[in-house]
């Protein structure tokens, strides 16, 4: 094995086999590549054999790309080393023991709607009203629990004489024998259960510590409770665990990422070594500069300074849009001047705090036919709660689009079943109808009985939704459409909070898509019409568009940009209230904006040789225009490090930057920032600025989360 291509200390982290090891080091320090290195030196030099390597990423994307590197250096013995994320190694293990801890280890894996019908049942037996303590709080409790390696028992003790943490623990009891007699785990149970295995079996447990003589694990810094306790009883026989992570790169707490655990590992793991990476081989010095300024405002932490050989590089740029609409044009236009400077697409990303951002970018995008690709997610018009809407609206304008019906006859929940469906399918079928004109006559389908009665009020609805359309505007409509069916409330139900929160960011986001068309039509002077709405919309949701080249622009969270690297970034949105958000800067607790700020250090140490910052003075959520202050974190970056564009429409220069607004977010209260009234609305382009009274949403039954964060669930839950 060559090691020629690696600096002094991460030769001497590839060469520290033996013995606890913690590499600890800033962004693009070459963490993972010391870990990739490591496990071809322990094959090639140490001669250790590939099956007893275990290697543990992140994402199964960071699994895979570890293989294929393990690959090129050891060429056919690497597939026989374990490259995978915590939880498939886990399944793994269960597929062959579980069946030692009791059960089957053809075992099902319960997903959360499996999860919240058992725990529905469970409450009505035991009487406990689900509006008072909702299933999904009892879901995240015991979800949590387990994370922390808590058996009712040990949930049951650690509440106390809690009333409510006593019946959680009641329903958690139940749930778990209620699992097993089903054969069945859930996502948490799967750390859980290994734990439980190794700890009640010694073969086991001796059978993989012995396969597992060597041991690394990656992105260390986000491990939780159960996954720290995994790990230490696996490398607890050969002691030959090395970790690599950086502190300040820990960004899932809200998850249950336990920061001490990388913290304390000296402590933990008797005559550990720690190897310190100091040069940084990603990113020009001016990035890294733009990094350390902003990580430095977080208190404990261990002090480090990225630096780099790479040269200064350019400057960073932030430029100050009037309006995220303007914003995504700005970006999307540079990035087609990069490519007309030779970049590739794929040399790019765009990356945002939350999912819903992507819509108008996305908009850009296909509009001056940039391929792109969202990364970890789906795109805007193709997530479930768009789709659903869309088909309302599609039924509401001209039902003909007999998919569109379908899709949203039972959504949510009327009782109208496949049968019922198929049954009236078939009789439009025979009748050369449409499929709402056979709902219509449903009393002359025979072989609907019980059916009819779940579907005329379907109808009634719909023709009801078409009656208002006569009072009422196109955005009016989309929240009527939300009240009356109870959209939202259908998704809690079988939803986690954060899953919802983020599907609300994109409601929230089509509802200033219809806002702005209308905006539109009335510049133009044109009727805003659904059927033109729906054309719209049509023109740039067809998926199809997309390039499937290899060479395209990634879009991403923040979160799924964990461990990536791009020559050029973009991260947009750097607004207070959005990035950080608004939930972290209301918060009492000043770890989590803190938690923020690395997450905006993990964003700026992504790009390798350009970095654009952008933000808007104006941004429309939820159909209200609203002012934003500039982020803070882009205050806490020196100007020296700034290239202000200030020359172009849409920019302005330091002096200028809107602090716009006078919400007070230190004051905690919510209603401040929903309810900003008269807000101000700068005519775009026109430099004129014109006050008009915005519409309220009252507080207690909105959307007030929208910039709610949390997207990372969505980013690879909300599919279609
Ligand atoms: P992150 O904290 O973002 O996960 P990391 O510490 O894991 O970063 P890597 O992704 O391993 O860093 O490395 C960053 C970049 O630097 C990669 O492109 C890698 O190939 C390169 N690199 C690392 N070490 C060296 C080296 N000694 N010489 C040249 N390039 C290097
Ligand atoms: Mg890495």
């Amino acid at each position: 094995m060559n090691l020629s291509g690696l600096n002094r200390m991460q030769k001497k982290a590839v060469e520290t086999t033996e013995g606890p090891l913690l590499i600890i080091a800033g962004a693009g320090s070459g963490k993972t590549k010391v870990l990739t290195s490591r496990i071809a030196y322990l094959i090639d030099d140490c001669k250790v054999a590939p099956y007893n390597i275990l290697a543990i990423t992140f994402t199964n994307k960071a699994a895979k790309e570890m293989k294929e590197r393990v690959d090129l250096a050891v060429g056919e013995n690497a597939g026989k080393v374990w490259v995978s994320t915590f939880h498939s190694t886990c399944v793994r293990i269960l597929r062959r023991y579980i069946d030692r801890i009791g059960y089957d280890n053809n075992f099902t894996i319960y997903d959360t709607e499996d999860q919240k019908s058992v725990i529905k049942e469970i409450c009505k037996r035991f009487n406990i009203d689900t509006k008072m303590l909702k299933e999904r709080s009892i879901m995240s409790a015991i979800s949590k629990a387990k994370d922390e390696l808590q058996a009712p028992a040990d949930y049951e003790l650690s509440v106390g004489g809690d009333y409510n943490g006593r019946r959680i623990a009641q329903v958690y009891r139940e749930y778990q024998k209620q699992l097993r007699l089903n054969n069945a785990l859930d996502f948490d149970d799967i750390i859980f259960k290994t734990v439980e295995l190794f700890e009640k079996d010694d073969e086991v447990l001796n059978y993989y510590q012995e396969k597992f003589q060597y041991i690394m694990v990656d992105e260390y810094q986000d491990t939780n409770t159960s996954q720290f306790k995994l790990i230490s009883l696996l490398a607890d026989k050969y002691r030959n665990l090395c970790v690599v992570g950086d502190d300040d790169q820990s960004i899932y707490k809200f998850r249950g990422a336990n920061i001490t655990n990388i913290l304390s590992f000296e402590t933990t793991f008797d005559g550990a070594k720690v190897i310190k990476l100091e040069q940084n081989y990603r990113s020009t010095q001016t990035i890294l500069n733009v990094a350390n300024a902003v990580i430095k405002n977080n208190r404990g932490r261990k002090d480090k300074a990225l630096w780099t050989e790479n040269g200064e590089g350019d400057l960073v740029n932030f430029a100050q849009y009037d309006s995220g609409f303007t914003e995504a044009e700005g970006v999307v236009s540079m990035i087609a001047e990069k490519v007309r400077d030779g970049w590739d697409y794929n040399d790019i990303a765009i990356l945002y705090r939350t999912n819903a951002q992507s819509r108008a970018l996305e908009e850009k995008l296909l509009m001056r036919n940039i391929p792109y690709r969202i990364y970890g997610g789906v795109s805007f018009y193709q997530r479930k709660e768009i789709k659903d809407l869309l088909a309302y609206l599609k039924t509401i304008d001209n039902a003909n689009d007999g998919q569109a019906v379908k899709r949203i006859i039972n959504i949510p929940k009327r009782g109208i079943g496949d049968t019922t469906i198929n049954n009236i399918q078939e009789y439009a079928d025979n009748n050369e109808i449409t499929f709402w004109d056979a709902l219509t006559e449903i009393d002359s389908i025979d072989s609907i009985k019980r059916g009819a009665g779940k579907v005329k009020p379907f109808v009634d609805l719909i023709e009801k939704f078409r009656e208002r359309l006569d009072d009422i505007s196109l955005h009016e409509l989309i929240e009527e459409i939300l009240e009356e069916t109870r959209y939202i409330d259908s998704l809690l139900e079988k939803e986690e909070r954060e899953e919802v929160d983020a599907r609300k960011d994109n409601i929230n986001e089509l509802i200033s898509k219809i806002v702005s068309y209308e905006q539109t039509c009335k510049e133009e002077e044109v009727e805003p019409t659904l059927s033109g709405f729906l054309e719209e919309v049509a023109l740039i949701a067809d998926i199809d568009n997309l390039d499937e080249s290899e060479k395209q622009v990634m879009l991403m969270t923040l979160h799924s940009a964990k461990g990536l690297e791009f020559p050029i970034v973009f991260m947009t949105g750097m607004e207070d209230g959005l990035f950080p958000s608004y939930m972290t800067i209301t918060s009492d607790d000043p770890t989590e904006i803190e938690e923020e700020r690395r997450l905006c250090y993990v964003g700026i140490t992504r790009a390798k040789k350009e970095l654009y910052l952008s933000a808007a003075k104006m941004r429309m959520i939820r159909g209200e225009t609203q002012s934003c202050k500039v982020s803070r974190f882009i205050k806490e970056i020196p100007e020296e490090y700034l290239n202000i564009e200030n020359n172009c429409t849409g920019y302005s220069n330091n002096k200028n930057i809107s602090y716009g607004g006078d919400e007070d977010y230190s004051s905690g209260n919510k209603t401040n920032f929903r309810a900003v009234g008269k807000s101000i609305l700068s005519a775009y382009g026109s430099g004129k600025t014109k006050e008009y009274e915005s519409k309220r949403v009252p507080i207690g039954k909105s959307y007030s989360s929208s910039y709610g964060g949390n997207a990372y669930k969505s980013s690879y839950s909300s599919s279609a």
